[in-house]
């Protein structure tokens, strides 16, 4: 229940963005945890906090005209939510795929300003994107539509303004369209995307980023109850960049990663995900999942259509999309006896979802927290960039363990200052906001 303040300024914002459900979605699971901050800063009231918080400071639309493999013109509708700036350039990825709209922009953006601030790092929050899938066209397809993005997006983006980097559909190949036409258009060689390849300024670890970050945290909550991912078995949903390093993450730490999904369906192989067939399959020849049954045998099989979650496992790392994982698959995960849940994704588990796994009690790391790793590494390469340096794997990955340590810590200790013990939502929520407020708060009302 929210305090008739809270509600009423909830109430505001959910009327002044109609038809926007993953936003809304968002904004309320946040909204949820800060009654019990305002309880003890009533400042954050006064100043307007999160009526400021839930505006985004600007949000631009544009038109992206492109021509296509048998001459004729495409359009379709570019995004870029700069949601807040208190701690530093806006920062988030761009994500290309047809379902995109300004609601998912905004749900995205949105989650950015808290995880970016978890991290601990001089970063904001934005989000973008396109209704532009790349999957089925041509390199030549994607290199002009990235072209025509770019050529709106540059005015509006820059080192000490606002960073994208990839998500959904946006890897290294459509970054380094985007970078290629940023350069030509302003002549500046600068930090104004991350992502990028390595020799052209990218930091080791950045691919392997948001998948080791996930199944770090995963790990921590399971060290926090005294055991550890060894010998665990392990399901993933996706088989994209997310999902690719959480695999090659579980295996390292001594788990078994079982599964890998797609839009197609899922594969489960008893023997552990064959890591090298699914980067062959997925990262060279962009491939579907099916094919990886098929060429591995042996004890593997694929599921077309049907759950992921229906696999028997005691660890659970969803990292294909938001609300993939409903209520009736949070009720198998539990009666299978499923141990943690660390969300690779964004907003994966729909709230329904996420109360099944609390009220079961079992160790649930939200996506605002559990895959901050791929936009701290994100910052590490900006820093490499500013120093016009270049760091070891080893190095970045030790800087990455930290952060996730450090996010994991400071969340669960929130949580318990919040009396709320061991609810990673609330603590990546009130920890993720009050550094936020309070820069706000400095600068006065702008
Ligand atoms: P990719 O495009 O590399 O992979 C996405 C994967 O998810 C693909 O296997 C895709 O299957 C699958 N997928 C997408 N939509 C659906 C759907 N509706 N149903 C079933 N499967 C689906 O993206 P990423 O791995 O980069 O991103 C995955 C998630 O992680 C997203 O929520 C993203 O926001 C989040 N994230 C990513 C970060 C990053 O650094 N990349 C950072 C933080 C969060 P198919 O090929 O069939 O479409």
């Amino acid at each position: 229940m929210l305090d008739s303040n809270l509600q009423a300024t909830l109430d505001g914002v959910l009327a002044r963005n109609p038809g926007e459900p993953e936003f809304h979605q968002a904004v309320h699971e946040v909204f949820d945890s800060l009654s019990l901050v305002q309880e003890r800063h009533p400042e954050y009231n006064d100043m307007g906090i999160l009526t400021r918080l839930c505006e985004p400071e600007r949000q631009i639309i544009f038109r992206v005209p492109w021509v296509d493999d048998r001459g004729e013109v495409q359009v379709n509708r570019g995004f870029r939510v700069e949601f807040n700036s208190a701690l530093g350039p806006y920062k988030g990825g761009l994500r290309f795929r047809s379902n995109v709209n300004l609601g998912i922009v905004k749900f995205l953006g949105f989650e950015q300003i808290f995880k970016n601030s978890l991290t601990g790092l001089p970063i904001g929050g934005g989000k973008g994107g396109s209704d532009f899938d790349p999957a089925g066209k041509s390199d030549g397809e994607v290199m002009r539509f990235c072209q025509s993005f770019m050529s709106e997006l540059y005015r509006h983006i820059g080192e000490y303004t606002d960073v994208p980097a990839g998500d959904i559909g946006v890897g290294a190949r459509e970054i380094g369209y985007l970078f290629g036409q940023y350069k030509r258009l302003t002549n500046k060689y600068e930090t104004v995307l991350t992502g990028k390849g390595l020799d052209w300024g990218g930091s080791l670890v950045r691919t392997e980023a948001t998948g080791y970050g996930a199944t770090i945290f995963a790990q921590e909550m399971l060290s926090a109850r005294g055991t550890s991912l060894e010998g665990r078995r392990v399901s993933v949903s996706g088989s994209g960049n997310v999902a690719i390093y959480a695999i090659e993450k579980v295996h390292q730490l001594g788990g078994i990663a079982i599964t890998a999904s797609d839009s197609t369906g899922y594969v489960v192989d008893e023997d552990g995900i064959d890591l090298e067939l699914l980067k062959q399959i997925k990262e060279v020849e962009r491939g579907r999942i099916s094919t990886y049954a098929e060429r591995r045998g042996g004890r593997s099989r694929f599921v077309a259509g049907g759950s992921v979650w229906d696999v028997p496992v005691d660890v659970a790392l969803p990292c294909a999309t938001q609300n993939e994982l409903h209520e009736k698959h949070a009720k198998t995960l539990v009666e299978n006896g499923v141990i943690a849940v660390s969300e690779g994704a964004n907003m994966p588990s729909t709230p329904t979802a996420v109360e099944i796994f609390q009220e079961a009690g079992i160790a649930y790391g939200p996506g605002k927290a559990a895959n901050a790793g791929g936009v701290a590494t994100s910052a590490l390469e900006m820093q490499q960039n500013a120093s016009r340096d270049t760091w070891s794997f080893e190095y970045t990955e030790g800087r990455l363990t930290d952060i996730m340590k450090g996010i994991h810590q400071n969340t669960l200790e929130t949580a318990e200052e919040f009396g709320r013990p061991g609810n990673y939502v609330v603590g990546a929520n009130v920890a993720g906001f009050r550094k936020v407020a309070d820069a706000m708060i400095a600068f006065g009302v702008i």
